[in-house]
């Protein structure tokens, strides 16, 4: 139905009331950087989603060029979730862990992309690029410098994963262009991270903010040092957006779960639920092109819909550093609509 100008609903057009009490009503969360593929088994993104609020995703370059139409066709067109998928700039993609994609520029297959940019365009986020150990060895910036290109001639964006970089992090940002993505953000796995060695973020990395880079957090279980995260939230250098960076063998498990509890970790951070609540729906769906329907309540949108509650529960997270982050709120999914239909609902939320 839809909403009058001046937002008046009559009564008797209502077809449905949810008593919301005690709830917050969010727009529907987008995880914007998960892995629905990895060791090519994959996970069913309705599953992990619906159930936890989400109701847009972004696959995180799972998929190189080879196999990208068939990801399309079998995994995102089947989805209720809305889903985007980032290309990985390799043809093999991301096979799984100790088997890591070939990098070399020389090897991009510039032809598949052209055809599935062409074919699929409402699907494509953008480029993806891993580098760092294990991965980028002996190789210097080049592949970077390359994606970059690529992905100007695509006229789309890069998002590049960088942990246990091998070169210091602002010759890595200074790469990067307005639009493009630096995952992992508060990573700090080797010697570098986006703090210097005083422990201020890098004037490098707040120029690329500046020229219109994005930051996010991309948790993953390893992903995110609360060390580095909690400095980065004092200084005033918020991420862009919040994602899990979930894939098969992380998903409600320890150190990573799910997005609502990702979000509990950045309240405990110290960021406001407002800052929190927009890394997870106005931002990314702007990122994915698609402000007018997704991430906002506006009229005119999809309605997609998260119902949660916001429970004060004293207890600590703990990151894959070791460090401790005491925290005393909890965000609990309740309802979840997805284009003006309910979709999943906790029991308790029930109305008997
Ligand atoms: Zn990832």
């Amino acid at each position: 139905m839809p909403v009058p100008e001046n937002g008046h609903i009559d009564p008797a057009d209502v077809k449905e009331l949810i008593d919301c009490s005690g709830c917050y009503v969010f727009p529907g969360l987008i995880d914007h950087h998960v892995h629905f593929s990895w060791n090519t088994s994959g996970i069913t993104p309705d599953l992990f989603c619906l159930p936890n609020g989400v109701t847009a995703a972004c696959d995180a370059g799972s998929i190189g060029t080879n196999a990208f139409e068939n990801f399309v066709r079998f995994r995102i067109l089947p989805a209720i979730t809305t889903l985007q998928a980032s290309v990985n700039v390799t043809t093999g993609g991301m096979a799984g862990a100790g088997y890591m994609e070939n990098i070399d520029p020389a090897l991009y297959d510039e032809r598949a992309m052209t055809y599935l940019f062409d074919q699929y365009r409402p699907y494509l986020y953008g480029f993806k690029l891993r580098i760092g150990k294990d991965i980028s060895e002996g190789m210097g910036l080049k592949p970077l410098e390359e994606s970059v290109k690529l992905a100007r001639k695509f006229h789309t964006r890069l998002s590049l994963h960088a942990t246990c970089p091998l070169e210091p992090v602002p010759e890595i940002v200074n790469c990067l262009g307005r639009g493009d993505v630096l995952c992992h953000t508060f990573q700090a796995k080797g010697p570098y991270s986006i703090l210097d060695e005083n422990g201020s973020i890098y004037p490098e990395v707040w120029s690329a903010r500046e020229r219109g880079v994005l930051f996010d957090s991309a948790q993953g279980r390893i992903h995110c040092s609360f060390r580095v995260a909690r400095a980065a939230v004092e200084q005033g250098f918020l991420p862009d957006v919040i994602s899990t960076d979930l894939t098969t063998f992380s998903v409600y498990q320890e150190r990573l779960f799910s997005l609502p509890v990702t979000m509990a970790r950045f309240l405990a951070l110290g960021m406001s639920l407002y800052d929190v609540v927009r890394c997870c729906t106005a931002t990314p769906a702007e990122l994915m092109g698609m402000e007018e329907k997704i991430g906002t309540l506006r009229p005119g949108a999809m309605a997609d819909v998260a119902i949660m509650k916001l429970e004060t529960r004293k207890f600590e997270f703990q990151d894959s550093y070791g460090n401790h982050l005491p925290a005393a709120q909890l965000l609990l999914p309740q309802m979840t609509i997805k284009a003006g239909r309910c979709c999943w609902r906790n029991t308790a939320f029930a109305a008997f």
